[in-house]
């Protein structure tokens, strides 16, 4: 018997091993084999009886993880999907996808090692709690997880007491305790039970249902199999309600049923996650897990391992999330679909929404879209009928109104002589003021991070970059340092400018920092907080301050876009937003469409309880058309005009891209090797349907003494590019020496994002 394993390596699709286990083997089984002096851990693909490997050549399987059950013939045809849609080899797809110490042989004996759980008796419940000595204090804490939890394993149980195990054994005696089955290490009860209580009165009890969301529930309800749902609901028109019930109802009829929900960020999991609790408090502990980068290796492992093993219901996740195997899968849900997040720019270049998309096809299911402001892509498809458009047309809660949207004219201001104090207008100023004696909540939204984005010499034109990159510093004031956003270089803020020696250095533009710290100047008495990527750099610390916001313990939030999306703020009456001008002219045809979307996210963060709520935005250009729509919190005129623009110039949706990415030592060798590369398309299969662009160096050319540069291929038909890419690769492997020389890397990029 042979076995075709996928390996972790770029070239080979599948490698042949000798199988001689008394069972048979199993596609999907993961197993241990040879490779190279080292052994591997790998995922069978295919079982044959031949091979064109040379008997003797052939190695045997070392080990196969006999506890963990296969993985689908879906999953791996899912993942045989991504790796030919985007160019990678099927290992390389397929192994990085499963967490960590699963691809770990090593660990698998512990991983799967199973202990014995205990629950309490009605007896034990009444019995216990008086049952023991006020001092004690850990028997006592054990017995209050105990009747808390419902059920411990064995290895939490010792984490109280060290004979745990004897006293529960006893209390089994005394008929308080019985032994609950057993259940692997670990992978008992989690800790995301304790927040629930707070969310539980808001959620818990649906509220009766908006027209518009009971009319969108009825049809995704009727879907039988695949049909992609585009749900088009403004800030606050409760998506998530839909999302709620749709589940509800599938979880009622199909009692095995699994769902799958994706969004965009980390910091949004948690927030949903006591959402989904509460709403489904009677499931078990572990029907819902989470799944996102941020969980600790052991809490994502059981949770991928719930979701695989069918127990989990709901998979509340990021993009890693779509890559999840899921034997039940029933329904797929992605929030906020437009969201950039959703692409993966490292390692495997996905679209999660366009995989989820794909999955739903694959296994006939509905999937449902949800956005305020769908991406281009999304909202064509709907406009093609392709995609079934639901729509939330009014906010969800009786009184709660859009915000009116106002334009503060800069220019027309300096005209009229009106100064802005720190950037800031006295429109917004006084606005600021009003809320703090109302006791209501402003967010000012700023796009750039650290306390300036520059710092420069007014005497000789000097600006502080980046020795390693091609970009600015960013001076951060509240420890003094200059620092490189793009590869992390740090260094002191110099005392005079190293070129003339000038000692009146001065901040150029603004970021969250100085915002902060001149709001809290400007609005006497306001307690100002600031969320950005810099102030939650802390495990958890995000949430931590999102709450205090929630609490009321803010008067003024300041953030980047971390606070634009999907937070519920309850008493945010007005949004400021500082310098968005820039994305108005930027070079990516994609710039103005994420704007948009930006923008009218956060403006959605205002007056959604009721209160009526205010945007003001400060620009340069207040006769831009986008801003026009903005106001009238038009997506849909915007969108018409984006996507005639971009037919015209035939731009995705209307073309597909693919990029191909070059690193190298020095901007030559990158730029040659693309050279290169563009001419060996010549002749390929589908290469006469692709347009070639000439090889560019990237806006950041240089990052880490790393020369960027890439080469852009578009076609109007998929197949083509498609067809053209897979006959690329190798030639591209071939292209070596000569002026290539010192190229570091290149990789494939499909769909991509930024251009
Ligand atoms: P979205 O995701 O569309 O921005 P949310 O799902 O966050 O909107 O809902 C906005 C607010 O409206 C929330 O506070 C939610 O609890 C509330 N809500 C949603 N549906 C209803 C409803 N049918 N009746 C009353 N309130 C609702
Ligand atoms: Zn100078
Ligand atoms: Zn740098």
């Amino acid at each position: 018997m042979i076995v075709r394993v996928a390996l972790d390596h770029p070239l080979a699709a599948l490698y042949d091993y000798r199988w001689h286990a008394a069972q048979r083997p199993c596609v999907g089984q993961l197993v241990r084999v040879p490779f190279g002096r080292r052994s591997a851990v790998g995922l069978i693909f295919e079982v044959a009886e031949t091979s064109d490997v040379p008997a003797e050549r052939l190695k045997p399987v070392e080990q196969a993880c006999e506890a963990m059950p296969p993985v689908s013939a879906h999953w791996l045809e899912l993942v045989a999907f991504a790796a030919s849609y985007y160019q990678r080899a099927l290992g390389e797809v397929a192994l990085p996808a499963l967490p960590a110490p699963l691809r770990e042989a090593e660990r698998w004996e512990r991983l799967f090692a199973r202990e014995p759980r205990f629950a309490p008796t009605d007896a034990g419940r009444r019995a216990l709690p008086d049952a023991l000595p006020a001092r004690a204090t850990a028997l006592r804490r054990l017995a209050g997880a105990l009747i808390d939890e419902g059920v411990l394993g064995a290895s939490q149980a010792r984490a109280f007491h060290a004979k745990a195990i004897q006293t529960l054994e006893a209390w089994s005696a005394q008929g308080w305790v019985v032994e609950a089955g057993s259940d692997r290490v670990g992978s008992g009860v989690e800790d995301a039970r304790a927040d629930v209580a707070v969310d539980a009165q808001r959620v818990a009890l649906s509220p009766q249902a908006t027209p518009d969301q009971a009319a969108a529930l009825d049809a995704i309800a009727q879907a039988s199999g695949f049909e992609s749902f585009l749900l088009y609901g403004v800030t606050g028109s409760g998506k998530t309600e839909v999302y709620l019930r749709a589940l509800e109802r599938l979880l009622l009829v199909r009692p095995d049923a699994q769902a799958l929900v994706l969004v965009p960020e980390i910091n949004l999991t948690p927030q949903f996650e006591r959402t989904f609790r509460a709403r489904f408090a009677h499931l078990a502990s572990d029907a819902i897990v989470s799944l996102h980068s941020g969980l600790a290796e052991g809490a994502r492992t059981q949770n991928w391992l719930a979701a695989h093993e069918g127990r989990a219901r709901i998979v509340l996740g990021t993009r890693l999330a779509v890559l999840a195997s899921l034997p039940r899968l029933a329904t797929i849900v992605v929030d906020e679909e437009h969201e950039p997040a959703y692409k993966q720019q490292e390692g495997l270049r996905y679209s999660a929404r366009d995989l989820a998309v794909w999955r739903a096809k694959q296994l006939d299911i509905p999937i449902v879209l949800g956005s305020a402001t769908p991406s281009l892509e999304s909202w064509h498809q709907a406009e093609q009928g392709r995609y079934r458009r639901l729509t939330l047309a009014t906010r969800a809660i009786a009184d709660a109104v859009l915000p009116t949207v106002r334009l503060i004219d800069q220019d027309l201001e300096k005209k009229r002589g009106v100064n802005t104090i720190e950037g800031m207008s006295p429109t917004l100023i006084a606005a600021m003021r009003a809320r703090l004696e109302r006791g209501e909540q402003s967010l000012i939204f700023v796009n750039r991070r650290g306390y300036a984005p520059a710092l420069a010499c007014d005497a000789c034109g000097w600006v502080a970059g980046c020795p390693r990159c091609s970009a600015y510093a960013v001076l951060h004031k509240a420890d003094r340092t200059l620092r490189c956003h793009h590869c992390g270089w740090e260094s002191r803020i110099p005392r005079a400018c190293p070129e003339c020696g000038n000692v009146d250095i001065a901040p150029l533009g603004r970021g969250t920092q100085r915002v902060e710290e001149a709001i809290g100047g400007v609005v006497p008495g306001a307690r100002v907080l600031r969320i950005d990527a810099d102030s939650t750099r802390r495990k958890g610390s995000a949430e931590i301050l999102f709450d205090n916001v929630h609490a009321g313990d803010v008067d003024v939030l300041v953030g980047t876009q971390m606070i634009a999306k999907g937070h519920d703020f309850q008493r945010v009456t007005l949004v400021g937003v500082l310098n968005a001008d820039s994305a108005l002219f930027s070079h990516d045809f994609r710039a103005s469409e994420r704007l948009f979307a930006q923008l009218m996210q956060v403006s959605g963060r205002a007056g959604r309880a009721g209160l009526p709520g205010e945007v003001m935005i400060q620009t340069r250009y207040a006769s831009h058309p986008l801003y026009a729509s903005l106001m009238r919190h038009d997506y849909e005129g915007f969108a018409r005009a984006a996507l005639t623009e971009r037919r015209e110039a035939r731009l995705p949706p209307f073309a597909f891209q693919a990029l191909l990415r070059a690193d190298a030592r020095t901007l030559e060798a990158a730029l040659a090797f693309l050279d290169e590369a563009a001419a060996s398309l010549d002749g390929l299969p589908g290469a006469e349907h692709v347009t070639r662009y000439d090889a560019v160096p990237l806006t950041i050319v240089k990052v880490m003494n790393v020369h960027r540069a890439q080469l852009l291929l578009e076609s109007g038909s998929r197949a083509a590019l498609q067809a053209a890419l897979r006959a690329w690769q190798p030639r591209l492997r071939e292209i070596k020496g000569g002026e290539t020389r010192g190229l570091l890397r290149w990789v494939i990029e499909v769909d991509p994002l930024d251009i």
